[in-house]
Parts: C-alpha cells; sequence; structure tokens
C-alpha cells in the first residue's frame, strides 16, 4: 500500500508504494481506509526529533476514514458507538490499546469503562504507533469518533477535528467552568473569552466555536493572520457580530479594553477585562497579552507549550487571582460533542488539501507559514 515514512529526524518522509498493510485487527482494533489526513504542529516537533521518540514512523494524530474490519472485541463496541463497516469514522492519536488499571483508564470522566485517553501505556498514532499517512491504519476502536450523517462533513474537514478541533473545544469547556451556572441554563452567553492566535489552525475553529457557543469573542492575532481570520468571521455570518478583532501590533491591551468595556471606574480596574482567555501561540508577548485582558478571578487556559517555557507573575495569580490551567486534546466523549456539534452548526476547518505523494510539499508550505490546516486527501491524484 502507499504510505509516507518519517525514516530520520530533520529529513522529508519517504514515499513508497509498497509499505505492508497492517496485521488483521485484534481485540478492540478498527482498520481504517484512510480518506484523510490532516498536518498538526506536533508533527512538525516530532520530525525536528525533539520528542525523542523512535523511527520509522508514519505520522499523522488526526486523520479520517472508512471501517474496514474490526477485531473481536471490537465489534460490540462499535455497535454501542453506532459506527459500522464502511461508516465514515474520525481518527484522533489518542488513544490505542489503553492498559485499562491506571488512574487514567479507571477515573475516566465518563468514556467507556477502563478507556482513559491518557494511559500513559497507550500507544498514541502518528507518534509512538503510525498513523494516517498511508491507505491503511490500525486504531482503537473506542478513541474514534462517529461522523453524524446529517451535517455533510467530508472526510477532508473531519481530520482536522481530530487534533485541533478537540483541543480547542476542550480548552472552550475548561474555559466555561467556572462560568457556567450550576442549573446550565445560562451557560455562556454573554461572557466574553479572548483567543489569543484566533487566525491560527486551533484559532480559526475556536472563534467558531466560541461564537457559536454563545460567547462573545475577542480575536486576537497579528497581521499575517487577520486575511483568513476576517473571512472567518465573514462565514459566520450573523455569528460574526459576537466577534471582536484585534491586532496585537497596532492595539494596546488597555486601548482592546477600553475599546470593548469603556473606561473603568477608578479603583474598579480589575472588575474590566474578559472572563476567559485561551493561549495558543508559543510566545511570551502572546502569554502575556492574554493575561492582561483578563478580568480579575478569570481563567487562563494554556495550549502551547515553549519550549523555555512562560514567565508569569505569581501577583496576578494571588492578588488577581487568575486560574492557570492547561489542555491536551480531550477525552473520547469530548471529541464526539465536538464532531456532532460542528457537523450541526457547520463549523469548518479552513483547509488546503494535498496528494499522499506530495506531503513534503505539504510540509514545506506549512513551514512557510501558509494559513489554514493543510490536509492530505487521499482522493487526490498526484
Ligand atoms: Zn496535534
Ligand atoms: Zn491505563
Amino acid at each position: 500500500m502507499r504510505a509516507q515514512v518519517l525514516e530520520a529526524f530533520n529529513q522529508p518522509y519517504t514515499f513508497t508504494s509498497s509499505h505492508p498493510t497492517p496485521r488483521t485487527p485484534q481485540g478492540h482494533d478498527v482498520l481504517i481506509r484512510v480518506k484523510a489526513a490532516s498536518y498538526c504542529h506536533t508533527d512538525a516537533v516530532f520530525a525536528s526529533g525533539q520528542m525523542q521518540q523512535g523511527l520509522p514512523r508514519i505520522g499523522s494524530h488526526e486523520f479520517s476514514g472508512t471501517v474496514e474490519a474490526l477485531g473481536p472485541e471490537a465489534e460490540k463496541v462499535a455497535q454501542t458507538k453506532g459506527i459500522k463497516k464502511g461508516d465514515l469514522v474520525g481518527v484522533p492519536g489518542r488513544a490505542y490499546g489503553p492498559c485499562g488499571d491506571c488512574a487514567e483508564c479507571t477515573d475516566n470522566g465518563g468514556d467507556l469503562e477502563g478507556y482513559g485517553v491518557w494511559c500513559p501505556r497507550a500507544g498514541n498514532l502518528g507518534l509512538t504507533k503510525d498513523g494516517g499517512f498511508q491507505e491503511f491504519c490500525l486504531a482503537d476502536v473506542r478513541q474514534v469518533a462517529r461522523v453524524p450523517e446529517q451535517g455533510e462533513l467530508r472526510a477532508v474537514e473531519v481530520a482536522p477535528l481530530m487534533c485541533a478541533g478537540v483541543t480547542i473545544w476542550n480548552a472552550l469547556e475548561t474555559a466555561a467552568q467556572d462560568i457556567k451556572s450550576p442549573s446550565g441554563d445560562a451557560g455562556v452567553d454573554g461572557k466574553y473569552v479572548a483567543i489569543i492566535g484566533a487566525g491560527g489552525g486551533l484559532g480559526h475553529l475556536g472563534v467558531q466555536f466560541a461564537a457559536k457557543l454563545g460567547w462573545k469573542v475577542v480575536a486576537v492575532d497579528t497581521t499575517p493572520a487577520m486575511e483568513m481570520l476576517n473571512e472567518v468571521i465573514s462565514d459566520l455570518g450573523e455569528d460574526g457580530k459576537q466577534v471582536t478583532v484585534v491586532n496585537a501590533l497596532s492595539d494596546s491591551v488597555d486601548a482592546v479594553k477600553r475599546k470593548i468595556f469603556g473606561e473603568a471606574a477608578s479603583g474598579r480596574e480589575g472588575e474590566v477585562g474578559v472572563d476567559a482567555v485561551l493561549i495558543l501561540p508559543e510566545s511570551q508577548a502572546a502569554f502575556d497579552f492574554g493575561m492582561g485582558v483578563l478580568k480579575n478571578h478569570g481563567t487562563c487556559v494554556a495550549v502551547s507549550f515553549p519550549k523555555d517555557g512562560w514567565r508569569f507573575k505569581p501577583g496576578d495569580l494571588v492578588f488577581r487571582h487568575i486560574r492557570l490551567v492547561g489542555v491536551l486534546t480531550g477525552r473520547n466523549h469530548q471529541l464526539q460533542a465536538m464532531v456532532d456539534f460542528a457537523a450541526k452548526n457547520n463549523v469548518r476547518a479552513k483547509i488546503r488539501t494535498y496528494p499522499l505523494e506530495q506531503l513534503n510539499r505539504l510540509v514545506e508550505d506549512y513551514h512557510k507559514g501558509v494559513g489554514g490546516k493543510l490536509v492530505v486527501d487521499m482522493d487526490l491524484e498526484e
């Protein structure tokens, strides 16, 4: 079968048309006929050798495809999840074959019994096990997401939701935790979330999810991302009115707060600002901007993880009582809720597609900073 294999760090992928097909599905295995596979920042980090994981490896931990075959234990789980042979499913990297015993697997926040997406003993497709840049891939039936028939999500649109989509969804749910009223009716309506890095791969999905979930959105980025950001907001139609775009190169934190909330009364400056902020870029400037626009008692959700860390002011946590939390992907039930919501509410990543043979051109475009999500479409001819 066709596959793109990373044989050495800091080298291009090697294309082959004679890679062995995966073994017959066993246990909870589901064999996926890959339809689309998306490129994530973590693929670039992996390819640079920073993660010190083994080679050769077939990358992509956010992909989609149809169910080709099921292992003996997978049949029943597939039924429970409403999945059958031939169905289109979304496949995230986590988690292949979790142990079922550890704290992640036993206290799993409502996922299937014994299944923990963060199980330290599980495989991570595209990173510790082969991922989506190949014609067929083995996954764990418990990790996949059903794609609803209604909503017309295409395979190339499902793939980027499997890492970028679920991560930003989890970040928004985390941001809402301190806000939602106990009864849940009020939700986040009228509350403000700032998304720093709103024009990037995660950010532009986050702007759409947030606006459609009822948040008022402050979409912050710098000049190169403005064009795509404005396109996303115009596609949102009526919901686009919930979004204020901020160019962090020209607007200061204070100017943004004044523009949105007006002048703060003397001594009450801490009451003025957004309720939550999501930090997507790795830069200190992005982090400082995010902390700056938060009001006191707000929540800062870190999604990126700069190699050299961030400096934060302990006073922001202690005196302003800001809650600083991080997220990594999300649980399987969050993944499913996110896909269902995206299908129903027309949330779509801006994508550019490439045939599998052109994966190295995709990677070049990625490093040039081409906007949107870059996706291999297995049906595209070279
Ligand atoms: Zn990823
Ligand atoms: Zn485990």
